[in-house]
């Protein structure tokens, strides 16, 4: 289907909380576009949080940042235009329970905190950084999205304290959930824990409260012998103790950050650390005001207004937002900004459609039917409540072991003669999903077509008309 003339939609990339992302593609160029869809009749409160989190989008510009293009309002949807990650999010690189290699932990850690050290320097605090928000490009490197709960703290140096609790629980510092707070050493403590992911593929506590007995001994420092903080090593672990420190005005900043010796070592290839011990902790969203408290999952709850008195910030009239209507998606793009699609594998191009990268697919040996059939059986072994659509993807509804919902979905496709299962999380934890992947994965075994890997391959699939 075309959409804008000459751009033609690609498949769907994720789904946020107000609907998917799918992929545009130029016909002629193979420019490729992410372009968020805002369900505003399911959703009808979206389009003020749209504006918020669009106007501040479109202040930043930096490489480890998702570009915004633009936006088009329609009565009943929102359409918002960012640079395509064509390589997948970040949870997909960590192995759960093991997470990956010092070096590759460090590569991009170093990329989080530049980009971090840029929104703060505009007085943008993101409130959300956690590894599923943040993206990949075809080289590998970060790119920080989802600013539906970013807020701007700081005009012409003057600073503001924050009110609002939000976050996703367990990547939230613990001032978050006392209030009022400082924005930065409150995005520093997320990217603290975002470490510790990246390097023990586990989370250290669900929350960063007295009540949790994992964060009480990391407090009184009796943690040595538990998990994640055996699997470190020495050097990462001293670093973490540096950030992941209760008092926000005791944490490392950025700038401490940047001029540590864990930050600045080469870590050569290969270095790394295995370990392997049971995953403890879950992902809940946390979306709370006040004394009530509400959870809700990976997606955003709907973010209210905050109280901006404290500094007079006025986004519609900051220079340089407009909320102009692009007539034509030419217009909102930058052509140095909107990524080539490479033809990696020329045989299977079909120049509009790719696929993410991703970890979590698998080829099989069995036709379409037979795979639905033998996921089905999985499924129900395990539990899981599905549903199966048109178009062969099942949807997978259960929960993790917090009892939080954890939607994901298997997308079956033939692809170069063979059947490809594809499978992507819809809302939950990005380490849960994985796991609950590999068990997948792990039972359908004797299907899985062995061989080349599926992955970092860029695949081509059916145009969705
Ligand atoms: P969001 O609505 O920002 O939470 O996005 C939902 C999901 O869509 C993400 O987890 C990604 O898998 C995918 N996605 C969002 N933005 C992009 C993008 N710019 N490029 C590629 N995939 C994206």
């Amino acid at each position: 289907m075309e959409f804008v003339d000459g751009w033609v939609f690609g498949h769907t990339l994720g789904e946020g909380a107000y609907g998917e992302v799918k992929l545009v593609i130029n016909k002629s160029t193979g420019e490729a576009v992410a372009m968020k869809m805002v369900d505003l009749v399911k959703h009808p409160d979206a389009r003020q949080i749209v504006r918020k989190e669009t106007a501040i989008h479109r202040m930043l510009s930096n490489p480890n940042i998702i570009q915004y293009f633009g936006k088009r309002s329609e009565p009943n949807m929102e359409y918002i235009f960012l640079e395509y990650a064509s390589g997948g999010e970040l949870f997909d690189r960590i192995e759960p329970d093991v997470g990956m290699p010092v070096w590759e932990a460090q590569k991009y850690f170093k990329q989080l905190i530049s980009a971090v050290e840029y929104l703060h320097s505009r007085g943008v605090a993101h409130r959300d950084l956690k590894p599923e928000n943040l993206l990949l490009d075809n080289n590998d490197n970060i790119k920080v999205t989802d600013f539906g709960l970013a807020t701007i703290y700081k005009m012409q140096g003057k600073e503001r304290c924050l009110d609002r609790r939000c976050g996703t629980l367990p990547y939230v510092a613990p001032e978050v959930l006392k209030r009022p707070y400082h924005a930065e050493p409150a995005d520093v403590w997320s990217c603290g824990i975002i470490l510790v992911a990246l390097l023990a593929g586990e989370l250290p506590w669900d929350q960063s409260s007295a009540e949790y007995p994992e964060y009480t001994a990391w407090r009184e420092g009796k943690y040595l012998q538990f998990t994640p903080w055996k699997k470190l090593d020495n050097s990462s672990l001293s670093f973490i103790r540096k950030i992941l420190v209760h008092l926000p005005s005791s944490r490392l900043t950025i700038r401490e950050i940047k001029e540590h010796h864990w930050f600045l070592n080469n870590f050569s290839e290969g270095e790394g650390q295995i370990g392997n011990a049971a995953f403890k902790f879950n992902c809940t969203r946390l979306d709370y005001e006040a004394s009530q408290v509400k959870f809700c999952l990976s997606q955003p709850e709907l973010p209210r207004e905050e109280n901006l008195n404290s500094v007079n910030i006025n986004l519609e009239t900051r220079e340089g937002i407009s909320f102009s209507q692009p007539a034509h998606m030419e217009d909102l793009l930058i052509s140095t900004q909107v990524q080539m699609l490479q033809q990696t594998q020329p045989s299977q191009q079909n120049p509009y459609q790719r696929l993410v990268r991703r970890m979590t697919r698998f080829f099989v040996t069995t036709d379409c039917e037979s795979t639905v059939k033998r996921l089905v059986t999985c499924f129900e072994s395990e539990s899981y409540t599905y549903r199966i659509c048109d178009f062969g993807i099942v949807t997978v509804s259960t929960v993790d072991r917090r009892k939080m919902p954890l939607v994901f979905k298997a997308n079956i496709m033939e692809m170069d003669g063979k059947i490809l299962v594809d499978f992507r999380l819809s809302k939950g934890c990005g380490l849960e999903f994985k796991r609950r992947f590999i068990k997948i994965k792990s039972k359908l075994d004797d299907i899985i077509l062995k061989g080349p890997s599926t992955w970092p391959i860029a695949i081509a699939t059916q145009t969705s008309s």
